[in-house]
């Protein structure tokens, strides 16, 4: 990769507000996220980030630029040590420099393609391209729409296009390497020929590629512009620069499938819409597409490839923080046919209908089964549980709720095979990946650190009472050291050990797993079994129970700093400033606690 691409790319795939926001308390107003300027000093936040134009600009003191100035400014580095520090922070590989070779001349290069555009669209209607505008009207484009889009014809000679553009002053080197023509015995062949073309334009408005679909039977159907310097798929949507302010406005946006899908959509009113490049969507074009909305309702054919496009698009758009829906279209007919045989606001209708991910899986699942049965419920459960996993706390709360009354089986049975199934994929050496996992990532995002919080919290406990359950002396520290279970499980059982705790002989400190195991239900012993035997506690019992009690202490005061923090927006926007003080404090120390905790950690 060019190492001009690379900074485009290195761009797309980090997000200013994800950058600035490791350094910088940024509160989400408007379309900006405001913070304290880190340049200059001041009480009122006057700098603001914009995650749409991936910029900052701090009205206090007139800092501002792109998220490598920021780092430029912010750590003191050269614009290299910036770009490396990036790449390395979110583990992007970059590229050998090629020091000392030609800069790649991207204007001449948007120029070509731009003449080609010009080239295309002018064609069509003229000899051989009234076939190519008898199908573009055949597919119920109007006029205005064909020069929006700036729709054309490649002829069928296969080398008209070269001819023009060398008549035009292009070398041939740039028009093959613009993926526009290929080389052959008698010299250069168009790459094009007899093919309806869509130009393919960047968002910032340059035509970096084209689209063409054939007319006559040639195969491929449909083929793009090969990638080039200027083209990459895997970083740009189809039709996005025309969609980009409707997407911001009605922060939605809809993928389809096809480029026709997309100019129909447009013409019936519906702007907010784009498509990946005849790709699966990619982490980047997701990311790219987060910037104008988290919105993203998917709308993929209802065919298993569809279904795993939807599937693979809802992974993707999670991963780029967006919130991914699916749509369907019914009559199995693709958005171009519906809406043009029920109009515009039935499609809307579709898009408002579009479920969230969770049930779409959900529902996926299901299909086929019949959940009166009870062996098929088992099944069913079984088979939505990694989805369940995957969810963050509340949501998992919330389905889990909704699929008990759904399913008639008890919140807690479904809880529990959640986790079982969590601890099931563990190694023996559990113990200590636990270790590694409790004292968590420091440069984790806030949300990140909440949604393990549960697990976290679930294992640290249950360790706790295998600990116990060789050494029933511990029951004690929990209550001197102010530890506290929330599992219901996790007090059951320490209940049961504590009720054993004075039948004890004395000298004797062990209680055996088949004693507590006998006052459990069927479901809760399976739990407590696999996890008890999963866990090794080493020779030194109190070495073991500390670190548990730093990563118990390290999630308590992670949840409070998460509490803190929501306080301290609320109280600074309404400009209560004695306790936005008390509030910043607290947060310094909780922030030193938890330091002091992880390092402690990393060093024994
Ligand atoms: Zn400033």
């Amino acid at each position: 990769m060019a190492w001009e691409n690379f900074i485009d790319d290195l761009k797309i795939q980090i997000d200013i507000v994800d950058v600035i926001g490791r350094e910088v308390n940024l509160k989400k107003s408007g379309s900006n996220y405001m913070g304290l300027c880190p340049f200059h000093s001041e009480k009122t936040p006057s700098f603001s980030v914009n995650e749409e134009k991936q910029f900052y600009h701090c009205f206090g003191c007139g800092e501002s630029g792109d998220v490598i100035k920021f780092v430029q400014n912010y750590y003191k580095l050269s614009f290299m040590e910036s770009v490396e520090k990036l790449a390395a922070d979110y583990g992007i590989r970059m590229p050998e420099r090629h020091s000392g070779g030609p800069r790649i001349d991207y204007n001449k290069y948007y120029e070509i393609n731009a003449k080609a555009a010009r080239f295309f669209y002018n064609s069509l209607g003229r000899g051989g391209g009234a076939k190519g505008l008898a199908y573009l009207k055949s597919r119920g484009l109007t006029k205005e729409t064909i020069t929006k889009f700036g729709l054309g014809y490649a002829p069928d000679s296969g080398y008209e296009l070269t001819k023009h553009l060398i008549d035009e002053g292009v070398s041939e080197d740039d028009i093959i390497k613009l993926g526009l023509a290929n080389r052959g015995r008698n010299g250069l062949y168009d790459r094009f020929r007899d093919r309806v073309m869509f130009p393919i334009i960047n968002t910032h408005d340059k035509v970096i590629g084209f689209g063409g679909r054939a007319i006559g039977d040639i195969k491929p159907k449909y083929l793009n512009s090969a990638e080039s310097e200027i083209f990459l798929k895997k970083n740009n949507l189809f039709g996005l620069n025309f969609g980009k302010r409707a997407i911001a406005d009605e922060n939605r946006a809809i993928i389809v499938e096809g480029y026709m899908d997309v100019i129909s959509l447009y013409q019936a009113g519906i702007h907010n819409v784009t498509a990946s490049l005849g790709t699966a969507l990619t982490d980047n074009q997701a990311r790219l597409l987060c910037r104008y909305s988290k919105n993203i309702v998917l709308s993929y054919d209802s065919d298993q490839a569809g279904i795993n496009a939807a599937l693979r698009g809802i992974s993707v758009v999670s991963g780029a923080g967006g919130k991914p829906r699916v749509m369907t279209v019914t009559d199995g007919k693709d958005p171009d046919e519906f809406v043009k045989k029920h109009g515009k606001e039935a499609f809307l209708r579709l898009a408002d209908n579009a479920v969230p991910a969770t049930d779409f899986r959900l529902k996926l699942a299901a299909e086929g089964m019949d959940l009166t049965d009870d062996r098929q419920i088992l099944e069913y459960v079984e088979k939505v549980v990694p989805v369940l996993r995957s969810l963050g706390p509340v949501e998992q709360d919330i389905y889990v709720r909704r699929l008990s009354s759904q399913l008639g089986v008890s919140e807690n049975a479904i809880m529990m095979a959640v986790r079982t199934e969590e601890q099931g994929s563990r190694t023996p050496q559990s113990a200590r990946m636990s270790r590694r996992e409790i004292r968590g990532s420091r440069s984790g995002h806030q949300s990140r650190q909440q949604q393990d919080a549960g697990s976290i919290s679930g294992r640290i406990e249950m360790s706790m009472l295998v600990l116990a359950m060789n050494n029933i002396r511990y029951i004690r520290r929990f209550t001197e050291d102010g530890i506290r279970f929330r599992s219901a499980l996790a007090n059951k059982i320490l209940s049961v050990m504590d009720s054993f705790g004075d039948e004890l002989s004395a000298g004797v400190h062990r209680i055996e797993i088949d004693d507590i195991a006998a006052a459990l239900e069927p479901d809760e012993e399976r739990i407590f079994r696999g996890i008890a035997e999963s866990i090794q506690i080493g020779p030194d019992d109190e070495a073991f129970y500390r670190e548990l009690k730093d990563g118990y202490m390290i999630n308590q005061y992670r949840e409070e700093l998460a509490e803190v923090r929501n306080e301290l927006a609320v109280a600074e926007k309404i400009g209560h400033e004695d306790e936005v003080i008390k509030l910043l404090g607290r947060q310094m120390e909780l922030d030193k606690l938890i330091n002091n905790l992880t390092e402690v950690n990393n060093a024994g």
